[in-house]
């Protein structure tokens, strides 16, 4: 492939403002460019949020996301497009996110946002607020997200185990569970934060089941997608009592519409798919991108690649 354009599709601006991802990526070689819908067909690479079908006629895509589930692969290798993600950047971003979901039900800050609000001072009951070390959180995934997790929650005393599809240590936890024993190792766990990849094998991972194995005090995260877990089975679970809260980055339907209870639920953080924004993001992304403008170069196999 001879690098001639790469375009930066405007689609990336809910992340970061595509003109700095093209000044970073600006090189001799190359011409980076902000690019619209109408100006995929000059380029012959692309770094995107959203898919367009008009990408198959590039020669590699690049995603700014890790989670690469909305592009069709086997379009892509129908016409050999090369697919590449950016697993690898959000480990310290979406840990420091789940320290302080964590850190917002054990010290019951959600609660005093919520009361400052109505300029209230309402102090929690005696036995509401607790602290972390001791505690046991269970990440369900055990990549960059989990590994993240499981540095910044160790840190803070936290006790991680992990489940995986191989039961393979990985630093930072405890112990790690094969995807098979996931019930076994989620019920005894004060948290259970799921960061799994959506693919055929996870798509409704969470359901009925997975919520009647957990503890009724257990606090429930998914930084991962929406469509791991059943929504109205969650829901019900919280309105029922039989989990104490979730705090939840994804949801099946996104933006989270107006009318979901899940908005006005005490126990529930929603935030809007932002567990891994941080101000260096476009940074990131680009040095990947560099790293395989690289690679292309010397004949090396790209870096992240997925189709
Ligand atoms: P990685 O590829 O680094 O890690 C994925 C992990 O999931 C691996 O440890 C893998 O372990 C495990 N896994 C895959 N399938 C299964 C399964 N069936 N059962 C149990 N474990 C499984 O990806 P990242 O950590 O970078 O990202 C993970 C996902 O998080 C992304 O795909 C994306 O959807 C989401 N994400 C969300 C963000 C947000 O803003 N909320 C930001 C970034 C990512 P093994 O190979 O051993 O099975």
């Amino acid at each position: 492939l001879d690098l001639e354009r790469v375009g930066v599709h405007d689609s990336v601006e809910t992340v970061f403002p595509p003109e700095e991802l093209a000044t970073y990526l600006a090189a001799p070689s190359f011409e980076a460019a902000v690019i619209g819908d109408d100006g995929i067909g000059g380029c012959d690479a692309v770094v995107t949020l959203e898919h367009r079908d008009a990408f198959l006629e590039c020669e590699w895509v690049h995603s700014i996301q890790a989670g690469v589930d909305r592009f069709p692969f086997d379009a892509f290798s129908a016409h050999d497009v090369v697919l590449t993600n950016s697993t690898g950047i959000h480990d310290r971003t979406v840990g420091e996110t789940v320290a302080g979901y964590l850190l917002a039900f054990s010290r019951r800050l959600h609660d005093h946002v919520a009361n400052q609000r109505d300029r209230r001072w309402g102090r929690p009951d005696w036995d509401e607020a607790f602290t972390l070390p001791g505690k046991t959180a269970c990440v369900v995934g055990t990549g960059t997200l989990g590994s993240g997790i499981a540095d910044v929650l160790g840190a803070l005393g936290v006790r991680v185990t992990g489940v995986r599809r191989s039961s393979e240590p990985v630093p930072g936890f405890e112990e790690i569970y094969p995807t098979g024993e996931l019930l076994e190792a989620i019920s005894d766990a004060e948290f259970v934060i799921v960061t799994v990849p959506l693919t055929d094998e996870t798509r409704g991972l969470f359901d009925a089941a997975a919520f009647d194995a957990m503890r009724d005090d257990a606090y429930f995260v998914n930084v991962a997608r929406g469509g791991v877990v059943d929504q109205d089975t969650l829901v019900e679970a919280l309105e029922s009592g039989t989990l104490a809260g979730a705090a939840l980055d994804v949801f099946e339907d996104e933006p989270l519409p107006e009318e979901s209870p899940l908005w006005g639920m005490d126990e529930v953080i929603v935030t809007p798919h932002c567990a891994a924004f941080t101000r260096d993001y476009f940074r990131d992304v680009g040095d990947i991108v560099r790293e395989n403008v690289d690679r292309l170069e010397s004949g090396e196999s790209l870096y992240n690649r997925v189709v």
